[in-house]
């Protein structure tokens, strides 16, 4: 091909590819993923509301986990969320992970904390067509984090629940504190970030963030 005939504007694709290509190779870049509301279901709780074992619909970025077929409608005091995704493998607990917006919807105080930390959470009823379940506990606004391999948390010198500060390199640029890394050998470099902080940061598909230095002393023990 000569090379004179490539269009200029497909170089400056291609250049922009691999500088982002790199700048993800350095470490310096993490890419930023939307958690919508979801739900993890017991396994009891499953049976309940489906009677049967959950069904794959599709992998999710983490190894292991995935989107089920089922949905299920949120039923607060105030307000109901339909179609709400369901995550697989099930979980010794059930737990619900909503946006302080949809908390505001269904009328719960929903607290933010980090996932598998439930005590003095709120309730929720949960409907599918086949069966309904009260949950006493489980509603929680899941806290900032980052799945992070362990080689890399390694390379960058960083620890298990580690809090870091990080810029979010979207439209409406913003700096997250207290975000917390989980380090683990089978996870895939990642950030979850809930919808009201998405839109908050006018975030989009492929966006990325960066830590940044200064993480301040007092955090939040979410
Ligand atoms: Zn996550």
């Amino acid at each position: 091909m000569n090379p004179q005939t490539i269009d200029a504007s497909l170089v400056h694709t291609i250049v922009a590819g691999v500088v982002a290509m790199i700048d993800r190779m350095n470490g310096r870049a993490i890419p930023v993923e939307l958690s919508a509301r979801h739900i993890h279901l017991s396994a009891e709780h499953a049976n309940q509301l489906f009677g049967s074992d959950l069904t794959f619909d599709r992998p999710l970025s983490q190894p292991g986990q995935f989107l089920c077929k089922e949905r299920v409608r949120l039923i607060g005091p105030k307000g109901i969320l339909d179609n709400v995704a369901i995550l697989g493998p099930s979980r010794n607990r059930t737990q619900v992970e909503i946006s302080l917006t949809d908390a505001r919807t269904l009328g719960v105080r929903a607290p933010i904390r980090n996932s598998g930390n439930l005590p003095g959470t709120p309730g929720i009823i949960l409907a599918s067509h086949q069966g309904l379940v009260g949950l006493d506990e489980g509603v929680i606004v899941a806290a900032r984090h980052i799945h992070m391999p362990s080689d890399y948390a390694q390379q960058q010198g960083i620890k298990d629940r580690q809090l870091v500060r990080v810029r979010m390199d979207c439209e409406r640029p913003l700096i997250l504190e207290d975000v917390l890394v989980r380090v683990a050998d089978d996870f895939r470099l990642a950030m979850h970030i809930d919808f009201d902080e998405g839109n908050a940061c006018g975030w989009e598909p492929d966006k990325s963030g960066h830590i940044i230095a200064g993480q301040r002393e007092q955090s939040h023990g979410y």
